[in-house]
Parts: structure tokens; C-alpha cells; sequence
């Protein structure tokens, strides 16, 4: 029987079938405390402080733990404070990270798309690269599949009725992110505003999970 896949949750509590969000700082932590819940791990935009380089270092060690499935969050986002050149900096180096343990790399990305797509057109890397949260409009999203990218939708589902009605679903992922509604309410918007029916789309995306995360563990 298909599971409701959360690919990106803040919520510890979430169910086996959630990927938990963790920065450099918890990730210790939390394998410890929860050695079967599969998590990711990442040096957000937001966070790059004077300590990037230990946390690279952390995101880089645990990235090895059967338990991380995937690299992230790590993205580009051109309305925070941190300076867009270390951004990119320790973007990469996350890219890179995520190409040595072949796991698929979690995006956070505002307002630079184009950048993105032009450093996966220069890398052209082996892991699947997959914009989280994603609220853009239906061209920026052609734009992105082009390219091979997957997109994650959460928040602000029924706002994008033509983006959503317009991405394959092999493409599709679906989140929680950091909002306290049950993934279950994730998969019945996005099933009503495509329309698509609840079976086809669990379906589909523990297909698309089965094909991307092969380094997941089964919990
Ligand atoms: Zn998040």
C-alpha cells in the first residue's frame, strides 16, 4: 500500500514516511535520538554564519549516514541578508556533497531560478536536484522540469492551479515543510485542484520517491 511521502518536514514528530529537516547543528543529535527516521541535512541560506565551514564539514560527514537520504536544505535566495557570492559559495559545495554520496539535493531557492538552472547546466550532476516549497508560476516550472529538476509543492497549493495542472507527476513531491497540517491535507489539495485522483497520485509519487531516494531506508 502507497504512503503519504513527505519529502521536507520541520516537524520531528512526523510519521516513518517523512524526510525530518535537520541544520548541521541537530543533526547529531537527532540520528541519535531517532536512528530509524530518515532525515536530510543542509546549511540553509538563511544560517550561513562565521561557522560555515564546521557546518559544511558536518553536512558533509553525516551525509554518509544511511539515515540521510537527502542534502538540504541548501538553495540561493536573493532576499536574505547573507551575501549572494558566499551563498553560491556554499551552495556548491553542498552540490558537490551531494554528488559524492549520490543522494538527492533539497532547494531552497528566491528569486534565482535563472542562477540555479545555469549551475545545474554547468555541473550537470548525477543526483536529482529538487526545488522545495515551490510557488512559482507554470512557465518557471516548464522551465525547471526542462532541466531536469523536480518540484516539491506544500504551502500555497490552491494558488497554483496552472502549475500545478501543468507538471508531469513523475516530477511531483509533496511537503509539509515547516506548517503544522498533516501531509494528508498536502495530497488531497493538490488531488482536487489538478484534478487527480488520491490513488494515482500516492501512486506516482511513492513511485517517484522508490526512483530517487535509493539511499533511503525503509523504517
Ligand atoms: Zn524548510
Amino acid at each position: 500500500m502507497s504512503e503519504f511521502i513527505n519529502i521536507h518536514s520541520h516537524q520531528t514528530e512526523s510519521s516513518a514516511s517523512s524526510i525530518i529537516n535537520c541544520y548541521p547543528a541537530e543533526i547529531e543529535q537527532f540520528v541519535q535520538q531517532h536512528p530509524t527516521q530518515m532525515c536530510s541535512v543542509g546549511l540553509h541560506p538563511w544560517h550561513i554564519n562565521e561557522q560555515y565551514e564546521q557546518e559544511l564539514e558536518i553536512v558533509a560527514r553525516f551525509a554518509f549516514s544511511p539515515q540521510v537520504v537527502a542534502i538540504g536544505e541548501a538553495g540561493l535566495d536573493k532576499l536574505t541578508e547573507t551575501p549572494f557570492p558566499l551563498q553560491q559559495a556554499v551552495f556548491l559545495q553542498q552540490t558537490a556533497i551531494a554528488e559524492k554520496v549520490q543522494k538527492p539535493l533539497i532547494i531552497h531557492c528566491v528569486k534565482a531560478y535563472s542562477k540555479i538552472i545555469q549551475l545545474k547546466k554547468e555541473l550537470n550532476p548525477q543526483s536529482t536536484w529538487i526545488i522545495h516549497g515551490f510557488r512559482g508560476k507554470a512557465s518557471i516550472a516548464q522551465e525547471l522540469i526542462q532541466h531536469d529538476f523536480c518540484l516539491s509543492f506544500g504551502k500555497g497549493l490552491i494558488y497554483l492551479e496552472n502549475t500545478i495542472c501543468s507538471v508531469p507527476l513523475e516530477k511531483v513531491f509533496l511537503e509539509t515543510d515547516d506548517s503544522p497540517n498533516d501531509i494528508e491535507q498536502v495530497y488531497e489539495t493538490f488531488s482536487k485542484t489538478r484534478p487527480v485522483s488520491m490513488e494515482i497520485l500516492k501512486d506516482q509519487v511513492n513511485k517517484n520517491f522508490e526512483e530517487i531516494f535509493q539511499n533511503r531506508i525503509l523504517c
